[in-house]
């Protein structure tokens, strides 16, 4: 179990002061100008090294990311777009640190835009996160007051930040959904490429990274690379918050080493699944975007990147969601697909007639309704949509049915089987 000291994230819940005051003796804005001084190349370079893969989700590894934007000026602006977009279900993360550490995020943004050559940032906040944003924007008008950000500040690398509010769109939280809504266009996703890197916001450089990512980012350069790097497995490193929701005993936001066995993180953080460990049935380990997995293998799978891709799942957010035998495991997922269709954006075909069709055979599925011979149709379906969209969506909507299918066909068969028989048996008795 991570020990206190190893902790980023000190003030995650919230019981400190979160303004500069509680932030400075936390050890955020220590040396800040030393470590810009150490230049672009080694900040990118001690990122790499970290073994940092962003934490919204997708995991490409943050240095290598910083490393695309051009290095040369070529007359147009370079931004840094930090996505605070955060709706996948399950997930709470970048909240709390919005809320309880906003600094760190600040602080994170200076540096990372130094490394990138911008003197721009917006923070594109949910828009359902109205006293998050407050609490944001209250610690972005501190470090302008202190002049640790702005126009001359004391750090010698000019530099804007400014706090954007969404409008409530799952799709938003898509990077190039996201530059299209900060442009104040619809929220629709881009083709790619281009990739933003080279066109992104107001067709300019830019890179988009999740909260987590940037502000970690100061403290691994104050402590070294191979401090962060030390945590995990290779190419699963550091640490990561992760957010347990559901049949625990005690849901909660923790900061853990990453690769933590599933268990460990429930057990030692959550008091455990209610009712114990054998009355798990199925965890969804990374957010509603990534196929569930059963407890036989709940039992020794750890957290991270590699290891639940074995498992054919993935860690996403580690937006952790423990069900326990007393869930209707069919009628969860099928409102992952309600939801999947509510927020396709519709602007192609296969997401915006899939995930409407992906979801009314669904809900056959948990009224029993259904014939076996639907559940190949609907496993069809999916992978017709699955790689066939512009976004990410489209795999996310296929993904958690494709992960019931895979584990729990039999309890879809059995649930058609008894209607069937429910159904018959009035009819028999009347003869
Ligand atoms: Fe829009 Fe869905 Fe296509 Fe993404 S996959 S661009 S959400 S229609």
């Amino acid at each position: 179990m991570l020990s206190d000291k190893d902790r980023i994230f000190t003030n995650l819940y919230g019981f400190g002061d979160p303004g500069l005051a509680g932030a400075r003796a936390r050890g955020d804005w220590d040396g800040t100008k030393a470590l810009i001084e150490k230049g672009r190349d080694w900040v990118i370079s001690e990122m790499k090294e970290s073994g940092l893969r962003g934490r919204g989700g997708a995991g490409f590894p943050t240095g290598l990311k910083w490393s695309f934007m051009p290095k040369e000026s070529d007359g147009r602006p370079h931004y840094l777009v930090v996505n605070a977009d955060e709706s996948e279900p399950g997930t709470c993360k970048d909240r709390e640190i919005m809320r309880g550490d906003p600094h760190k995020l600040i602080e994170g943004c200076l540096i990372a835009s130094f490394a990138m050559g911008a003197h721009a940032c917006y923070i594109y906040i949910r828009g359902e996160y109205i006293a998050e944003r407050k609490a944001l924007q209250r610690a972005v008008d501190e470090a302008y007051e202190a002049r640790l950000i702005g126009k001359n500040n004391v750090h010698g690398w000019d530099f804007d930040l400014y706090v954007h509010h969404g409008a409530g769109a799952y799709i938003c939280g898509e990077e190039t959904a996201l530059l299209e809504s900060l442009e104040g266009k619809k929220g629709m996703p881009r083709l790619k490429p281009p990739f933003p890197a080279n066109v992104g916001l107001y067709g300019c450089p830019t890179t988009v990274n999740n909260v987590e990512s940037i502000a970690v980012a100061p403290t691994i350069l104050r402590r070294g690379a191979s401090w962060f790097a030390g945590f995990g497995r290779p190419n699963n490193t550091g640490t990561k918050v992760f957010c347990i929701s559901g049949h625990v005993e005690r849901p909660c936001n923790v900061e853990e080493a990453m690769s933590i066995p599933l268990r460990e993180l429930i057990e030692k953080h959550c008091g455990g699944v209610r009712g114990g460990w054998d009355n798990l049935l199925a965890v969804i380990p990374g957010g509603s975007s990534v196929p569930l997995i059963p407890k036989e293998i709940c039992d020794d799978v750890l957290m991270d990147f590699d290891a639940l891709r074995e498992v054919k799942s993935g860690l996403g957010t580690a937006a952790v969601i423990v069900m326990d035998k007393s869930t209707d495991v069919i009628r969860a997922i099928a409102r992952l697909a309600r939801f999947y269709k509510h927020e396709s954006c519709g602007q192609c075909t296969p997401c915006r007639e899939g995930t409407g069709w992906m979801w009314r055979v669904m809900e056959k599925l948990v009224r029993g309704e259904a014939e076996v011979s639907d559940i190949d149709m609907l496993l069809d379906v999916t992978t017709q949509v699955e790689g066939h969209t512009i976004c990410a969506l489209g795999d996310a909507a296929a993904w958690p049915i494709q992960g019931l299918i895979r584990h729990f066909r039999p309890v879809i068969e059995e649930r058609i089987r008894s209607t069937k028989t429910r159904v018959a048996v009035p009819a028999a008795a009347a003869e």
